[in-house]
């Protein structure tokens, strides 16, 4: 089934609801960008039948097929009305997201040392597939505190500062975190790798800031023209993923006792009153927490071979989740309501003035981390006041061709060989994993900015371009 996109506006195309459909999709995009991404855009109809959905079932101009609900999928379910949550509206690398650090120190000054910055960064950015860990856990304890306390426990135990945490989505730790959901297997898989980027897709890049689009905004962030950036894209690894597994095993079963049906087996899910809904989002916390963790003890990593290497200071610009649900107040025709908000590929946006936001934000609005690719450009964004889809946004460019037919395009020896070339560094950990996220293997991040923008969903900051990057 193709369903019908009617163009509504710019960037912008509206599917009516239809059969067992509670609302009408939404997807934010130009043609161009929706052409290599029209087998997800079933998922985004899936997504508008699920219980208790409210207003539009939302696309991000970043959207490709994901498991049940779309990459770039956003959604709002009512709690009051029978609202679900769904454990594959968040993803399996619950609470993935980007950290961005900003060096007091310019492209230019680092120039000289980059290399002995990125061999320096190499052995301590632990990655891959192995068992490495910056924090290597005397016990379970110890990993309980990270799955209540998230960034705000490795502060509380000496890495970083209370600077970091207030530039920290949620000041470092999501409430309501049950440890007690987490399984031991989900336990096991989790305590040999907090401080771990994780495979292919997720990196450690060092970065300049090659163009800002509004200063003011741009120097609230604290960040400036030819200014080093450090950008982290991590998640939750085998502990996230296993909460999701196990989760989604649990809803399954309970399905039927709750009377609900889904068009797609992932799009498995609870109401968000019931056992399992709440079992889940306990879970779901735990891992959120253990992701901002981890990016927290990353950048602790990279700040130690900044200060020996270049004599620079990184200062935390801000880390946001891509990957989440979460309890918030919205207005929906008129009514103030609290919904349970899945960002699946989807980028938090809070405008300016948001209560949510740290005070030296709350003027300029939330700073948006999208990251790219190794060899083009990332960019900063800020949310724009009543953007729609729950104030959200894209998070990446989006992949168009998967890791396979990536991997057949080009050998990963010859891609470094051509970042090198263009003055990119480039530290790998397995060469198959770098030639699959070949940066042609993604959409053109900047169209998808563009569209983003052009939408009103968010506003461009600033550009950032590859100087460096720790593949993992
Ligand atoms: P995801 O969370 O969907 O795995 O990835 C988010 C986004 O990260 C992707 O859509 C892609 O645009 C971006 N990305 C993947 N690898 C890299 C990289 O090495 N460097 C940069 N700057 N971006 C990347
Ligand atoms: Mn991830
Ligand atoms: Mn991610």
């Amino acid at each position: 089934m193709t369903a019908d996109l009617i163009e509504e506006g710019p960037y912008r195309f509206r599917i009516e609801p239809t059969g067992a459909m509670r609302v009408p999709g939404v997807v934010f995009a130009s043609r161009e960008l929706l052409e290599p991404a029209e087998n997800a855009i079933e998922q985004v109809v899936h997504v508008a039948m699920l219980p208790g959905v409210v207003e539009a079932s939302y696309a991000m101009p970043d959207i490709h097929l994901g498991y049940g609900f779309p990459i770039g999928g956003v959604a709002a379910t009512d709690p009051r009305e029978g609202g679900v949550v769904s454990p594959g509206g968040v993803g399996f690398d619950i609470s993935c997201g980007v950290r961005l650090l900003a060096a007091d120190i310019d492209a230019s000054g680092l120039a000289p040392v980059l290399r002995d910055l990125m061999d320096g960064l190499d052995p301590v950015i632990p990655r891959g597939m192995g068992k490495g860990a910056v924090w290597h856990l005397p016990g379970r304890r110890e990993l309980t505190g990270i799955l209540t306390g998230g960034a705000r426990y490795a502060v509380e135990r000496g890495h970083g500062d209370e600077r970091d945490l207030r530039r920290c989505e949620d000041a470092g730790a999501v409430a309501g975190a049950d440890p007690g959901r987490v399984s031991e297997r989900a336990v096991e898989r989790g305590a040999r790798q907090v401080g771990s980027l994780g495979s292919g897709n997720h990196f450690l890049e060092v970065q300049r800031v090659a163009e800002v689009y509004d200063a003011d905004v741009a120097g609230a962030f604290g960040l400036r023209p030819g200014q080093v950036c450090v950008m982290i894209h991590c998640g939750s690894r085998g502990l996230g993923h296993q909460i999701c597994t196990d989760h989604v095993r649990a809803m399954e079963a309970a399905m039927p006792r709750h009377g609900i049906e889904v068009p797609d087996r992932q799009l498995a899910c609870a109401p968000v009153e019931s056992a399992e809904g709440r079992a889940y989002l306990g879970a779901m916390a735990a891992a959120a927490n253990y992701g901002r963790a981890n990016r927290q003890l990353l950048a602790q990593a990279a700040r130690r071979v900044f200060r020996r290497v270049a004599g620079a200071r990184l200062d935390l610009v801000y880390d946001v989740s891509h990957n989440l649900a979460k309890l918030e107040e919205h207005g929906v025709d008129g009514e103030r309501r609290r919904l349970c908000v899945h960002r699946k590929g989807a980028t938090r946006a809070l405008p300016p003035g948001h209560p949510d936001l740290p005070p030296d934000l709350r003027e300029a609005g939330q700073p948006v981390l999208i990251p790219g690719t190794m060899g083009t450009s990332s960019y900063v964004l800020t949310g724009v006041p009543g953007g729609p889809a729950f104030a959200s946004t894209c998070h990446g460019a989006g992949r168009v061709r998967s890791r396979h037919q990536a991997a057949r395009g080009v050998s990963g020896k010859e891609l470094r060989a051509e970042l090198e070339e263009r003055g990119i560094a480039v530290r790998p950990s397995s060469w198959r994993g770098l030639a699959e996220e070949a940066p042609d293997a993604y959409k053109d991040v900047s169209a998808v900015v563009e569209a983003g923008e052009g939408a009103g969903l968010c506003r461009k900051v600033a550009r950032l371009v590859p100087l460096g990057v720790v593949k993992g």
